[in-house]
């Protein structure tokens, strides 16, 4: 499965500890990560993460474009729900697109937990019916 993580900059050690905590499921999928929470997460737990750019210089944007292609299955999004964004039209839009095409969305670590175990345990398997040209009628 292809999952995407983003921290914004007050979650950043939220992140690595769920990484750190989950590195064994997470190293059985493709990761992908926003620049700075993507060096931050290899760094800390040697995890392979594919970064996009930052998520203030369009990284958020790259990965809702990836959402919108069916190419993630999963995102867990750490945003500071207390500091004002430069780019939240950017977050809100991601946060949007994972409604929109059905993608398993975590905004908060309390979720992100549940989800990383429900991915281990199969819950998220179904993404796989999905072909890569994102063909889910939404009628
Ligand atoms: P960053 O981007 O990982 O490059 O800090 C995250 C964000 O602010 O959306």
């Amino acid at each position: 499965m292809k999952v995407a993580l983003i921290a914004h900059d007050r979650k950043k050690d939220l992140m690595i500890q769920l990484c750190t905590a989950y590195k064994a499921i997470l190293e059985e999928h493709v990761l992908f990560a926003t620049g700075t929470t993507g060096t931050r997460i290899m760094e800390a737990t040697g995890l392979n993460v594919h970064r996009f750019k930052s998520g203030p210089l369009g990284g958020d944007q790259q990965i809702g474009a990836m959402i919108s292609e069916n190419q993630m299955d999963l995102v867990i999004f750490l945003r500071d729900p207390l500091a004002a964004m430069p780019h939240e039209p950017d977050v809100t839009a991601l946060i949007r697109l994972s409604d929109v095409y059905e993608i398993p969305l975590a905004t908060n670590i309390g979720t992100a937990e549940v989800l990383l175990r429900g991915l281990d345990a199969g819950f998220v398997d179904w993404r796989e019916f999905y072909n890569s040209e994102g063909s889910i009628d939404f009628g």
